[in-house]
């Protein structure tokens, strides 16, 4: 039996046990999925003694993306977006991924939205990086806008065709826009928006990265005018399929997969 798991601290509300053992159930693989939580400085000693005793994937999350740089191998996304999220531990040395990218673009490609033109990305923490780079990589150009200017500024200047930008003046770099995603914490538990509604448009993709609710006060707003909205649950399933895609070299079933994830939300 393959052991697969998460390490963050606390790990309590995690989804990603049931989302990964619905794929292994439906594909019969014989696999565990296992939470651990170990204390807040021990993230890199949490990823050499899981390869000593043989595990074969981790996801990594807060606040341990950044802790286990040193403890792998980078892919050479994870190491331009400066964290990892997902560690494969077959062929000897561990290798540190980022799958939040990808669960981003995944999520917009699987609701049919077209990855041209330009994205507008609200944050610039851990998951507005991550979104960046992946956006600009699938070709858009990325207007990054974030609370504290100087950090979208920064980010901008590492991602390739990107800008970085306050957030007084999202209306005017959404009035052209046609893909707008929210990286920030904001509408977690709570019925409040980072962007104001007089921006949005019919014209709009529009995802959340936030998934609790699953249906935001920035999904409404763009629903109400007629946008294509995404809501943060498919990034988070995306960002799973994708590591368990790179473990098990097989294609995730989505449809199991997402049902288990919705049924915990
Ligand atoms: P993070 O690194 O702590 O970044 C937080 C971001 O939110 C920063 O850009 C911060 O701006 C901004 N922010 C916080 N409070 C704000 C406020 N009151 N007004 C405006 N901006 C505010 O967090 P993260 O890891 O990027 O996560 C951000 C959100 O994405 C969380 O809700 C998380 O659950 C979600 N997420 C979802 C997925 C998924 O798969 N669906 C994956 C990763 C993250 P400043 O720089 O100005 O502080």
């Amino acid at each position: 039996m393959d052991v697969y798991g998460l390490i963050g601290n606390p790990v309590g509300h995690s989804l990603s046990p049931p989302m990964h053992e619905a794929g292994y159930e439906a594909l019969g693989i014989d696999a565990k999925y296992v939470t651990f939580e170990p204390a807040a400085d021990e993230g890199a000693v949490a990823v050499e003694a899981a390869d000593r005793l043989g595990v074969a994937g981790l996801n990594v999350t807060i606040p341990f993306k950044q802790d286990v740089l040193d403890a792998v191998s980078l892919d050479p996304l994870a190491e331009r977006i400066g964290a990892v999220n997902t560690i494969d531990f077959d062929g000897g040395t561990p290798t540190g991924y980022n799958t939040d990218a990808v669960g981003a673009v995944r999520a917009l490609e699987h609701h049919g939205i077209e990855l041209s033109g330009t994205a507008v990305v609200v944050g610039a923490g851990g998951a507005g990086r991550a979104v960046a780079f992946g956006l600009a990589d699938e070709g858009m150009t990325v207007r990054i806008a974030n609370r504290t200017e100087w950090k979208a500024r920064d980010l901008a200047a590492e991602v390739p065709d990107a800008s970085g930008h306050g957030l007084d003046g999202l209306d005017e770099l959404l009035a052209d826009a046609d893909v707008l995603v929210n990286c920030t914490s904001v509408g977690m538990d709570e019925d409040e928006t980072p962007v104001p509604a007089g921006g949005l448009h019919g014209g709009l993709a529009v995802l959340d990265a936030v998934y609790s609710p699953l249906e935001t006060r920035l999904l409404r707003d763009a629903a109400a005018v007629g946008a294509t909205t995404v809501d943060g649950a498919w990034m988070l399933l995306y960002q799973g399929v994708e590591a368990f895609e790179r473990w098990t070299g097989e294609n995730a079933p989505i449809d199991p997969m997402n049902d288990a994830l919705r049924a915990g939300l």
